[in-house]
C-alpha cells in the first residue's frame, strides 16, 4: 500500500495511529534539527516533523518545494498553542519514521504561490504545477461538479446521452471548419464537427425524444477571451416540443445545477426579451442585467437642437442615443472624458455629454439645450439634478449601440453596480432568421439553416428575408450568452425554402445535407433544442475572466497549445500517406 490516507483527513481521532501519506511539499520550516514540512495533495494539507534520522541517510536540506514525498509515521496531537486553526488536520501533525523523496523536483519555473498573477505563458506550459494551486483545483471541480449535476438532473427526466461522430462532414454553425485529411480515401477530408446540429436531429427522427451529450465541439476562428477552437457544449434535442418547453427545462436544469454545485437561488422565470428590445434598451443581444442602465432613443428631438454631428448622422440613416449616468453629474470633467475612449474604441466618432444642474445644463453640448425640444430631452431621459448624459450619434444604427453598449459596462462598473457573485439571467429571442452577409449581400442565417422561421412570417421568407423572425432563444448570464437554441425545420418543403433564401439550390443543398434532407421524408416529429456552452457557465461561476481557466489544456489566441507544442509539422511520409503535399512556404517577411 502506497499510502493509508490522504493528506487532508487525518483527525484528532486518529493520534496514535500509524500513517502513510504522500503529497508534494507545499512548504519548509526550519526547526533546529528538524524540518516541517507542509504536505499536500488533492485533499488538503497536514504538517509533517521531518528530522534527519527519519530520511534514510539524505540531509535535511535536499528536501524542496512541490517534491513528493512519502512519509510513514505516527499520528500526534499538537500541543496546545501549536494548533492550527485554519487547517482542517490542524490539531494534529505526522511525526515522520521514514520519510522517501519519490519525486524528485528541480527549482520551479515560477512560485505557484503567485497566483494568477504569474504570466499566464509560464502557468499554461507548465500547467501541471499550475493545477497543483488550490483555486485552479477548486475550479476543476466546479467544473466536474457541475457536469455530474446535470448529468443526474437530465437523467432523471429521462433524456439519453447518446455520442455523435468526431470525424464527420461539415456541419454550418458558420465558422470555418477544422478539416482532417483521410488516408484511405486519399484527396478527401474529415470535418470535425462545429455542432452535432444535424446528428442530434436525426435522433429525433429516429425516435430518441430527449437527447443529451456533454460534447467537444471545434470551429476555427479568432479567437477572444472567451473563445477557444475546442470547446464543450451541452447539447440537447427534443421533440414534440415547442419554444416555452425548452425554456422550461432549461430554467429548471440551471436553478438545480447552480444550487447544487454553488448553494446559490435563481429565481425563475427568467425575464426575457424579443431581440429588437434587447437591442433598443440594451444596445446589445446579450445584456448584463446587473446593471439597471438602459439605453434611450432621443434621435426625433435631437434631430432639431441644431447640432451638426447630431442632424447629419439622422439624416445619414444613423441614430443618436443616450445613456442617464444617475449621480453622474459629480464627476469631473477629466473622469467623464476618459468615458469618450470606450465609445471610440467601438467605432464612435466621439461622446456627447451634459449635467443636469440647479440651473440648468452643463457639459459639452448644454449650449444646444434650448427651448421645447430640450425640456422633452431632459424628460425622456429622466434626468435629475446631479445627473449625467452621455450619448453617441452615428449614421451606423450599429456602432451606436456598440458603442452604448461598451459604454454601458463600464458605466456599470463605475457607479459599483456589479455585485460580486451577483447571477443575472435572462432570455433574448425572435431572432431575426437572417442577417445580411456583408461581402455578398445575400441572406445568411443568424444561427443555423434549420432554425424555424416564426409562422407569423413564413410568408415574406422569399420576398423579405430579412424581415422574418426565427424562433431562436438565447440565455444570456451576466453579460454572456450561454447557451442558443431554436425550434428545427421539420418539413422537407420549409427546408429547401430555407435553403433556397440563403442561396443553396436543390442540387448543392442535396449534396451537402442529403442525409438530413432524407430524414426530414421518413416520419420526423416536430423538434427543437439548445447547447449550453460549458466553459463559459462554469467560467462564471467560477467568478473568472477567461475561458482559458477552466480548461485544463486551453490554446492560445493563436491556437497553439503551450504544453505541447501542438500544432506541429508532421513528416513527408505521414503527409504522402494522407496524399498531401505541402507548398514551398513564402518566406516570412515579419522576420
Ligand atoms: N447547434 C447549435 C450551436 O451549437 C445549438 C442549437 O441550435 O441547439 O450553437
Amino acid at each position: 500500500m502506497l499510502r493509508s490516507h490522504t493528506c487532508g483527513e487525518l483527525r484528532a481521532e486518529h493520534v496514535g495511529d500509524e500513517t502513510t501519506i504522500i503529497g508534494w511539499i507545499n512548504a519548509i520550516r526550519d526547526h533546529g534539527g528538524l524540518r516541517f514540512v507542509d504536505l499536500r495533495d488533492r485533499y488538503g494539507c497536514i504538517q509533517v516533523t521531518v528530522s534527519p534520522d527519519s530520511l534514510a541517510g539524505q540531509s535535511l536540506d535536499s528536501l524542496r518545494s512541490e517534491q513528493v514525498l512519502q512519509v510513514k509515521g505516527k499520528v500526534e496531537a499538537r500541543p496546545d498553542g501549536m494548533k492550527n486553526p485554519r487547517l482542517d488536520t490542524g490539531d494534529v501533525e505526522v511525526v515522520a519514521i521514514t520519510a522517501t523523496i519519490i519525486g524528485d523536483c528541480p527549482p520551479l519555473p515560477f512560485d505557484p504561490s503567485g497566483g494568477d498573477q504569474v504570466n499566464e505563458e509560464l502557468r499554461f506550459q507548465y500547467r501541471f504545477i499550475d493545477m497543483r494551486r488550490d483555486e485552479v483545483r477548486q475550479r476543476f471541480q466546479l467544473r466536474s461538479d457541475l457536469q455530474h449535476a446535470i448529468r443526474c438532473h437530465l437523467h432523471k427526466q429521462d433524456f439519453i446521452d447518446l455520442e455523435t461522430p468526431i470525424l464527420t462532414k461539415s456541419t454550418p454553425e458558420g465558422a470555418r471548419d477544422f478539416l482532417v485529411p483521410s488516408r484511405l480515401n486519399p484527396g478527401e477530408f474529415y470535418a470535425l464537427p462545429q455542432s452535432p446540429q444535424i446528428f442530434k436531429q436525426i435522433f429525433m427522427v429516429a425516435g430518441f425524444d430527449r437527447y443529451m451529450q456533454v460534447v467537444r465541439c471545434f470551429r476555427d476562428e479568432d479567437l477572444r477571451a472567451d473563445r477557444q477552437p475546442e470547446f464543450t457544449q451541452l447539447d440537447i434535442e427534443m421533440a414534440c416540443v415547442e419554444e416555452s418547453d425548452v425554456i422550461a427545462l432549461i430554467e429548471g436544469l440551471v436553478v438545480d445545477v447552480i444550487r447544487t454545485v454553488t448553494g446559490k437561488e435563481v429565481a425563475t422565470p427568467f425575464p426575457s426579451f424579443s431581440y429588437a428590445d434587447a437591442m433598443q434598451r440594451y444596445g446589445t443581444d446579450s445584456p448584463d442585467l446587473r446593471s439597471d442602465l438602459e439605453l434611450v432613443d432621443v434621435s426625433d428631438l435631437v434631430s432639431q437642437l441644431g447640432f451638426k454631428v447630431f442632424s447629419s448622422a439622422i439624416e445619414e440613416g444613423g441614430s443618436v442615443r443616450a445613456i442617464r449616468v444617475p449621480g453622474g453629474g459629480a464627476w469631473s470633467r477629466k473622469q467623464i472624458e476618459s468615458l469618450e475612449d470606450v465609445v471610440k474604441n467601438q467605432g464612435a466618432g466621439g461622446l456627447a455629454w451634459f449635467k443636469r444642474t440647479e440651473d440648468g445644463t452643463a457639459g459639452s453640448i448644454s449650449r444646444f439645450l434650448q427651448g421645447e425640444a430640450s425640456s422633452q430631452l431632459l424628460d425622456r431621459v429622466c434626468m435629475e439634478v446631479g445627473d449625467l448624459c452621455c450619448l453617441v450619434a452615428d449614421r451606423s444604427n450599429k456602432v451606436v449601440n456598440g458603442s452604448l453598449s461598451f459604454l454601458r459596462k463600464e458605466l456599470a462598473i463605475r457607479l459599483e453596480q456589479i455585485e460580486p457573485g451577483a447571477l443575472e439571467f435572462c432570455w433574448v429571442k425572435e431572432f431575426p432568421l437572417f442577417v445580411e452577409d456583408e461581402a455578398s449581400g445575400r441572406p445568411t442565417p443568424c444561427h443555423h439553416p434549420f432554425t424555424a422561421p416564426h409562422p407569423d412570417d413564413l410568408e415574406r421568407l422569399e420576398d423579405e428575408p430579412l424581415t422574418v423572425r426565427a424562433l431562436a432563444y438565447d440565455l444570456v448570464l451576466n453579460g454572456f450568452e450561454v447557451a442558443g437554441g431554436s425550434i428545427r425545420i421539420h418539413q422537407r418543403e420549409l427546408q429547401e425554402r430555407v435553403f433556397e433564401a440563403i442561396g443553396l439550390n436543390q442540387e448543392e443543398a442535396q449534396e451537402k445535407f442529403s442525409f438530413l434532407l432524407d430524414a426530414l421524408r421518413y416520419g420526423a416529429p416536430p423538434h427543437g433544442g439548445i447547447a449550453l456552452g460549458l466553459d463559459r457557465l462554469a467560467m462564471v461561476l467560477a467568478g473568472v475572466d477567461s475561458i482559458r481557466e477552466m480548461i485544463a489544456f486551453p490554446k492560445t489566441q493563436r491556437g497553439t497549445c503551450l504544453l505541447t507544442g501542438a500544432p506541429g509539422q508532421v513528416s513527408g511520409e505521414q503527409l504522402s500517406e494522407v496524399g498531401l503535399q505541402l507548398e514551398e512556404s513564402e518566406p516570412d517577411e515579419s522576420s
